[in-house]
């Protein structure tokens, strides 16, 4: 584990100058496969005789640095990179469960992922309850004898609810299964969801971390605390068909989940971020800390503003004296609560779409940056939409960030 601050390792952490041809800048190793110098070589790496590159489906030397480096900044033990969040979050899911599986999970969850799990995973057998997860006791309330997995986001997307990370994690952990984090709109900078229990965390990378917008990528990090000899995950302990018979855990004990999503996540699923976007998303991780601070301060003054506009309704942020997250925000997001703000104008949908239609300089996006976008109760039916229903306004805008580098 690092002992560095976690903005000397989102500079430097992964990036062996020694090893790289002293390089200062993380190198674009743009290559689909590596030589191998003998077929013995080649037999090791296959069988983990010897650790190397084998094939960039796997791994690749810039992707290494980037999962080196957000294993630092999340304080895991190993992280495996994606081709984007859905793919981390999809392989993620279909490297630990299988049909027959149950997950308990935050009703409060990005638009995607609730589709993954209410719709796309039920058709492979694995099933979802979602619970309300501003009580945290109603996790322990939805575990069923086969429950194999708690998800939740940090920081929902876009309801913005704070979570009681350590009051679910307690819950997991008496579950016995693995708490898993989705910190996409945190971000590690302003928090580690393993600090506060989280066996797993997910990132999108292509949001904060990349904050260019140039790159799609996603991320697991592996906290490495989770005990896959438990007896329920049997994937672990027993040989596995789909990799020569190797014991995860008797072989590779706390790092079996990070081994497991390489050998199978990634072979079987293939979902491989490109080493050139691995470099993009490097060059946005080394100025998070500065970034996502300056996004906090943005998104703060915005809602400040907002709520004293005689047009608005309401402003959800949780860094807001008026938020209901707030004193969950002050335990878990002091440093800042990031770059989203949702908010209502009194005068209802149409309102927020002429908002939407003319403001200057944000643009009607899927990209964080410069995002407005709005949604209608009718078109988008999902947890997050309900919640808008329940406080009375039936559409919504919401920004990431009021002010560019000036
Ligand atoms: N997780 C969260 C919280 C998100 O907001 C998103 C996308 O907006 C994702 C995951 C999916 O990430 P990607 O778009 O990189 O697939």
């Amino acid at each position: 584990m690092s002992t560095l601050k976690l903005a000397t390792n989102a500079l430097h952490a992964g990036h062996d100058v020694t090893t790289n041809g002293g390089t200062r800048a993380v190198p674009i190793y743009q290559t689909t496969s590596y030589v191998f110098n003998n077929s013995e070589h080649a037999a090791n790496l296959f069988s983990l005789k010897e650790l190397g590159f084998i094939y960039t489906r796997l791994n690749n030397p810039t992707n290494q640095i980037l999962q080196d480096r957000l294993a630092a900044v999340e304080g895991g033990i190993g992280a495996v990179v994606f081709a984007s969040g859905t793919a981390a979050i999809a392989t993620g899911l279909l490297t630990l469960l299988k049909a027959g599986d149950h997950i308990v999970a935050s009703s409060s969850l990005y638009g995607g992922t609730y589709n993954l799990l209410s719709v796309t995973l039920p058709r492979l057998g694995i099933t979802t309850t979602f619970v309300d997860a501003s009580n945290p006791d109603n996790f322990d309330a939805a575990v069923q004898e086969n429950t194999r997995a708690f998800f939740a986001e940090s920081l929902g997307n876009p309801k913005l609810d704070v979570l009681d990370l350590e009051a679910i994690s307690a819950h997991s952990k008496k579950a016995e299964v693995p708490f898993i984090v989705d910190n996409t709109v945190a971000t590690p900078v302003l928090l580690n969801p393993i600090k506060h229990g989280a066996d797993i965390v997910i990132h999108s990378l292509t949001k904060y971390i990349g904050g260019q917008g140039t790159s799609l990528g996603g991320a697991i990090v592996d906290a490495g605390t989770f005990n896959w000899a438990n007896g329920k995950f049997p994937e672990f302990t027993e040989p596995s068909a789909g990799y020569h018979g190797l014991k995860y855990y008797e072989t590779l004990g706390a790092a079996s989940f990070t081994f497991k999503l390489i050998l199978e996540g990634l072979r079987d699923y293939g979902g491989a971020l490109s080493p050139t976007n691995a470099f993009n998303i490097i060059q946005g991780l080394e100025t998070l800390p500065v970034r996502i601070k300056q996004h906090s301060e943005n998104a703060l003054a915005l809602a400040t503003w907002l709520e004293q506009q005689e047009e608005v309704a309401w402003v959800n942020y949780p860094g807001l004296e008026s938020s209901k997250f707030k004193s969950l925000a002050d335990k878990y997001l002091p440093k800042g609560q990031s770059g989203i703000v949702t908010f209502g104008p009194k005068k209802g949908f149409e309102a927020a779409k002429a908002i939407a239609d003319k403001t200057k300089i944000f643009f009607i996006s899927e990209y964080w940056r410069y995002k407005i976008a709005y949604y209608s109760s009718c078109k988008y039916n999902t947890p997050t939409i309900k919640y808008s229903r329940a406080s009375k306004c039936w559409c919504y805008a919401r920004f990431s960030e009021i002010v560019c580098w000036n």
